[in-house]
């Protein structure tokens, strides 16, 4: 891939936004999960940053001097993160959006907003994802933010506007879903480090820059011969979160020899598998698209069966012999389906591994030796 154009970008991009704001246009942060449509603030004149920084210990360490070790390492790392001061994005943003998805994710806006004075916007997320009242409470709240940005930024947010910004979103995730899905082939064009990473600069980097780099990389990759990875077993990634730095299962499963085709996380990447529909309600269109329409994530209600539907559905057609199933320490909606998932998929002799990480570095050694066992117990089956 083009790397260097984007880590270019990347390198630039943290400069490129202190100009902007010397100009006055406001930095808004918000946290990942999907649930916050970057559409609304991008048709607000503002930059939006999905602040996902995750796998560091120093991070996730820094913030138990405010919260114990029962709020997960992600959450921690992001109060980390703001008390260190050391990733420029986490300093300069002027506002942050705070999904209220999981408990340790609200914990993360009330300890900013203990020890800060920053400007926020908590965003009340139904944790029912299939009710006609939830839908409408979620649709509204989105126009709160509506105007709470209006305000903020001095910008009128017109339909005109989010038609465009709808426009340009759907192009960055039907770009990531035709890459993502190229991995459907027998062959490897790219590993799944190579895909979450270039998932994860979608959140930092200029959305226009973004959907022309993924539309090059998308075109280099269809004229690119694949390379065969011999008998290293195709496999399926879930869990909740991978954060923006958080690589030690990745890089172990690759360095194992085995193969993760396409992964299924709540957290820390984009979702890209279906588009925002543009027309009508504009609103009611975003609020359908970011909640109802979409795969939702463990806290919601009902969302196990649906979530284990489409795992399978995706072991099917990326034709995985194995299931990694990450998840963080304490993060319990995960954890308690871990079990079913773990029940369900083996009666259809489908195995499944299920790692736990702290940040830690003392993670790293049984991790290894559990990834290069299952690695050697999968080699060889196929899902059915
Ligand atoms: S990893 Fe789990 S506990 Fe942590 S923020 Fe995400 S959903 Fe919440």
């Amino acid at each position: 891939m083009q790397e260097e154009r984007l880590i270019a970008h990347l390198r630039d991009r943290p400069a490129q936004l202190k100009e902007a704001k010397r100009q006055g246009v406001k930095v808004i942060g918000y946290f990942p999960g999907n649930y916050v449509p970057e559409e609304i603030i991008w048709a607000s004149g503002a930059a939006p940053i999905c602040l996902a920084c995750g796998g560091s210990s120093e991070m996730a360490e820094a913030a138990l001097s405010v919260v114990p070790h029962v709020i997960c390492p992600f959450a921690r790392a992001q109060i980390g993160e703001r008390l260190l001061k050391k990733d420029p994005y986490y300093t300069m943003i002027d506002m942050l959006v705070a999904p209220i998805t999981c408990q340790h994710l609200r914990k993360v806006s009330e300890i900013w907003e203990y020890n800060d004075d920053i400007e926020m916007f908590k965003l009340g997320i139904p944790h029912k994802y299939n009710g006609d009242f939830e839908l409408e409470y979620y649709a509204d709240r989105l126009g709160v933010l509506k105007d709470k940005l209006q305000a903020f930024t001095g910008n009128a947010i017109t339909d005109g506007k989010i038609s465009e910004a709808i426009e340009l979103y759907n192009r960055m995730r039907g770009l990531l879903r035709k890459i993502s899905l190229l991995r459907r082939a027998p062959d490897s064009l790219f590993s799944a480090l190579d895909f979450v990473k270039l998932n994860h600069a979608s959140f930092y980097a200029d959305p226009v820059f973004m959907v022309d780099f993924l539309d090059s990389v998308y075109q280099e990759l269809r004229e690119k011969p694949p390379v065969s990875k011999g008998d290293a077993p195709r496999l399926l990634l879930l869990g909740p979160n991978m954060g923006y730095g958080d690589y030690k299962v990745l890089e172990l499963v690759e360095a194992a020899g085995g193969e993760i085709v396409i992964e299924e996380l709540c957290e820390g990447v984009r979702y890209y598998w279906q588009d925002i529909e543009n027309k009508g309600d504009l609103f009611q269109s975003l609020a359908r698209g970011y909640l109802a329409d979409r795969l939702p994530c463990a806290f919601m209600r009902d969302a196990t069966k649906t979530r284990f539907d489409f795992a399978l559905k995706l072991a099917k057609d990326f034709n995985v012999s194995g299931i990694i199933w990450y998840e963080l320490l304490n993060c319990e909606t995960y954890d308690s389906e871990s079990y079913f998932f773990a029940q369900k998929m083996g009666e259809r002799d489908i195995p499944m591994l299920i790692l736990e990480s702290s940040y830690g570095t003392a993670d790293t050694g049984p991790l290894k030796t559990r990834i290069d066992a299952f690695i050697e117990i999968v080699k060889g089956g196929v899902a059915q």
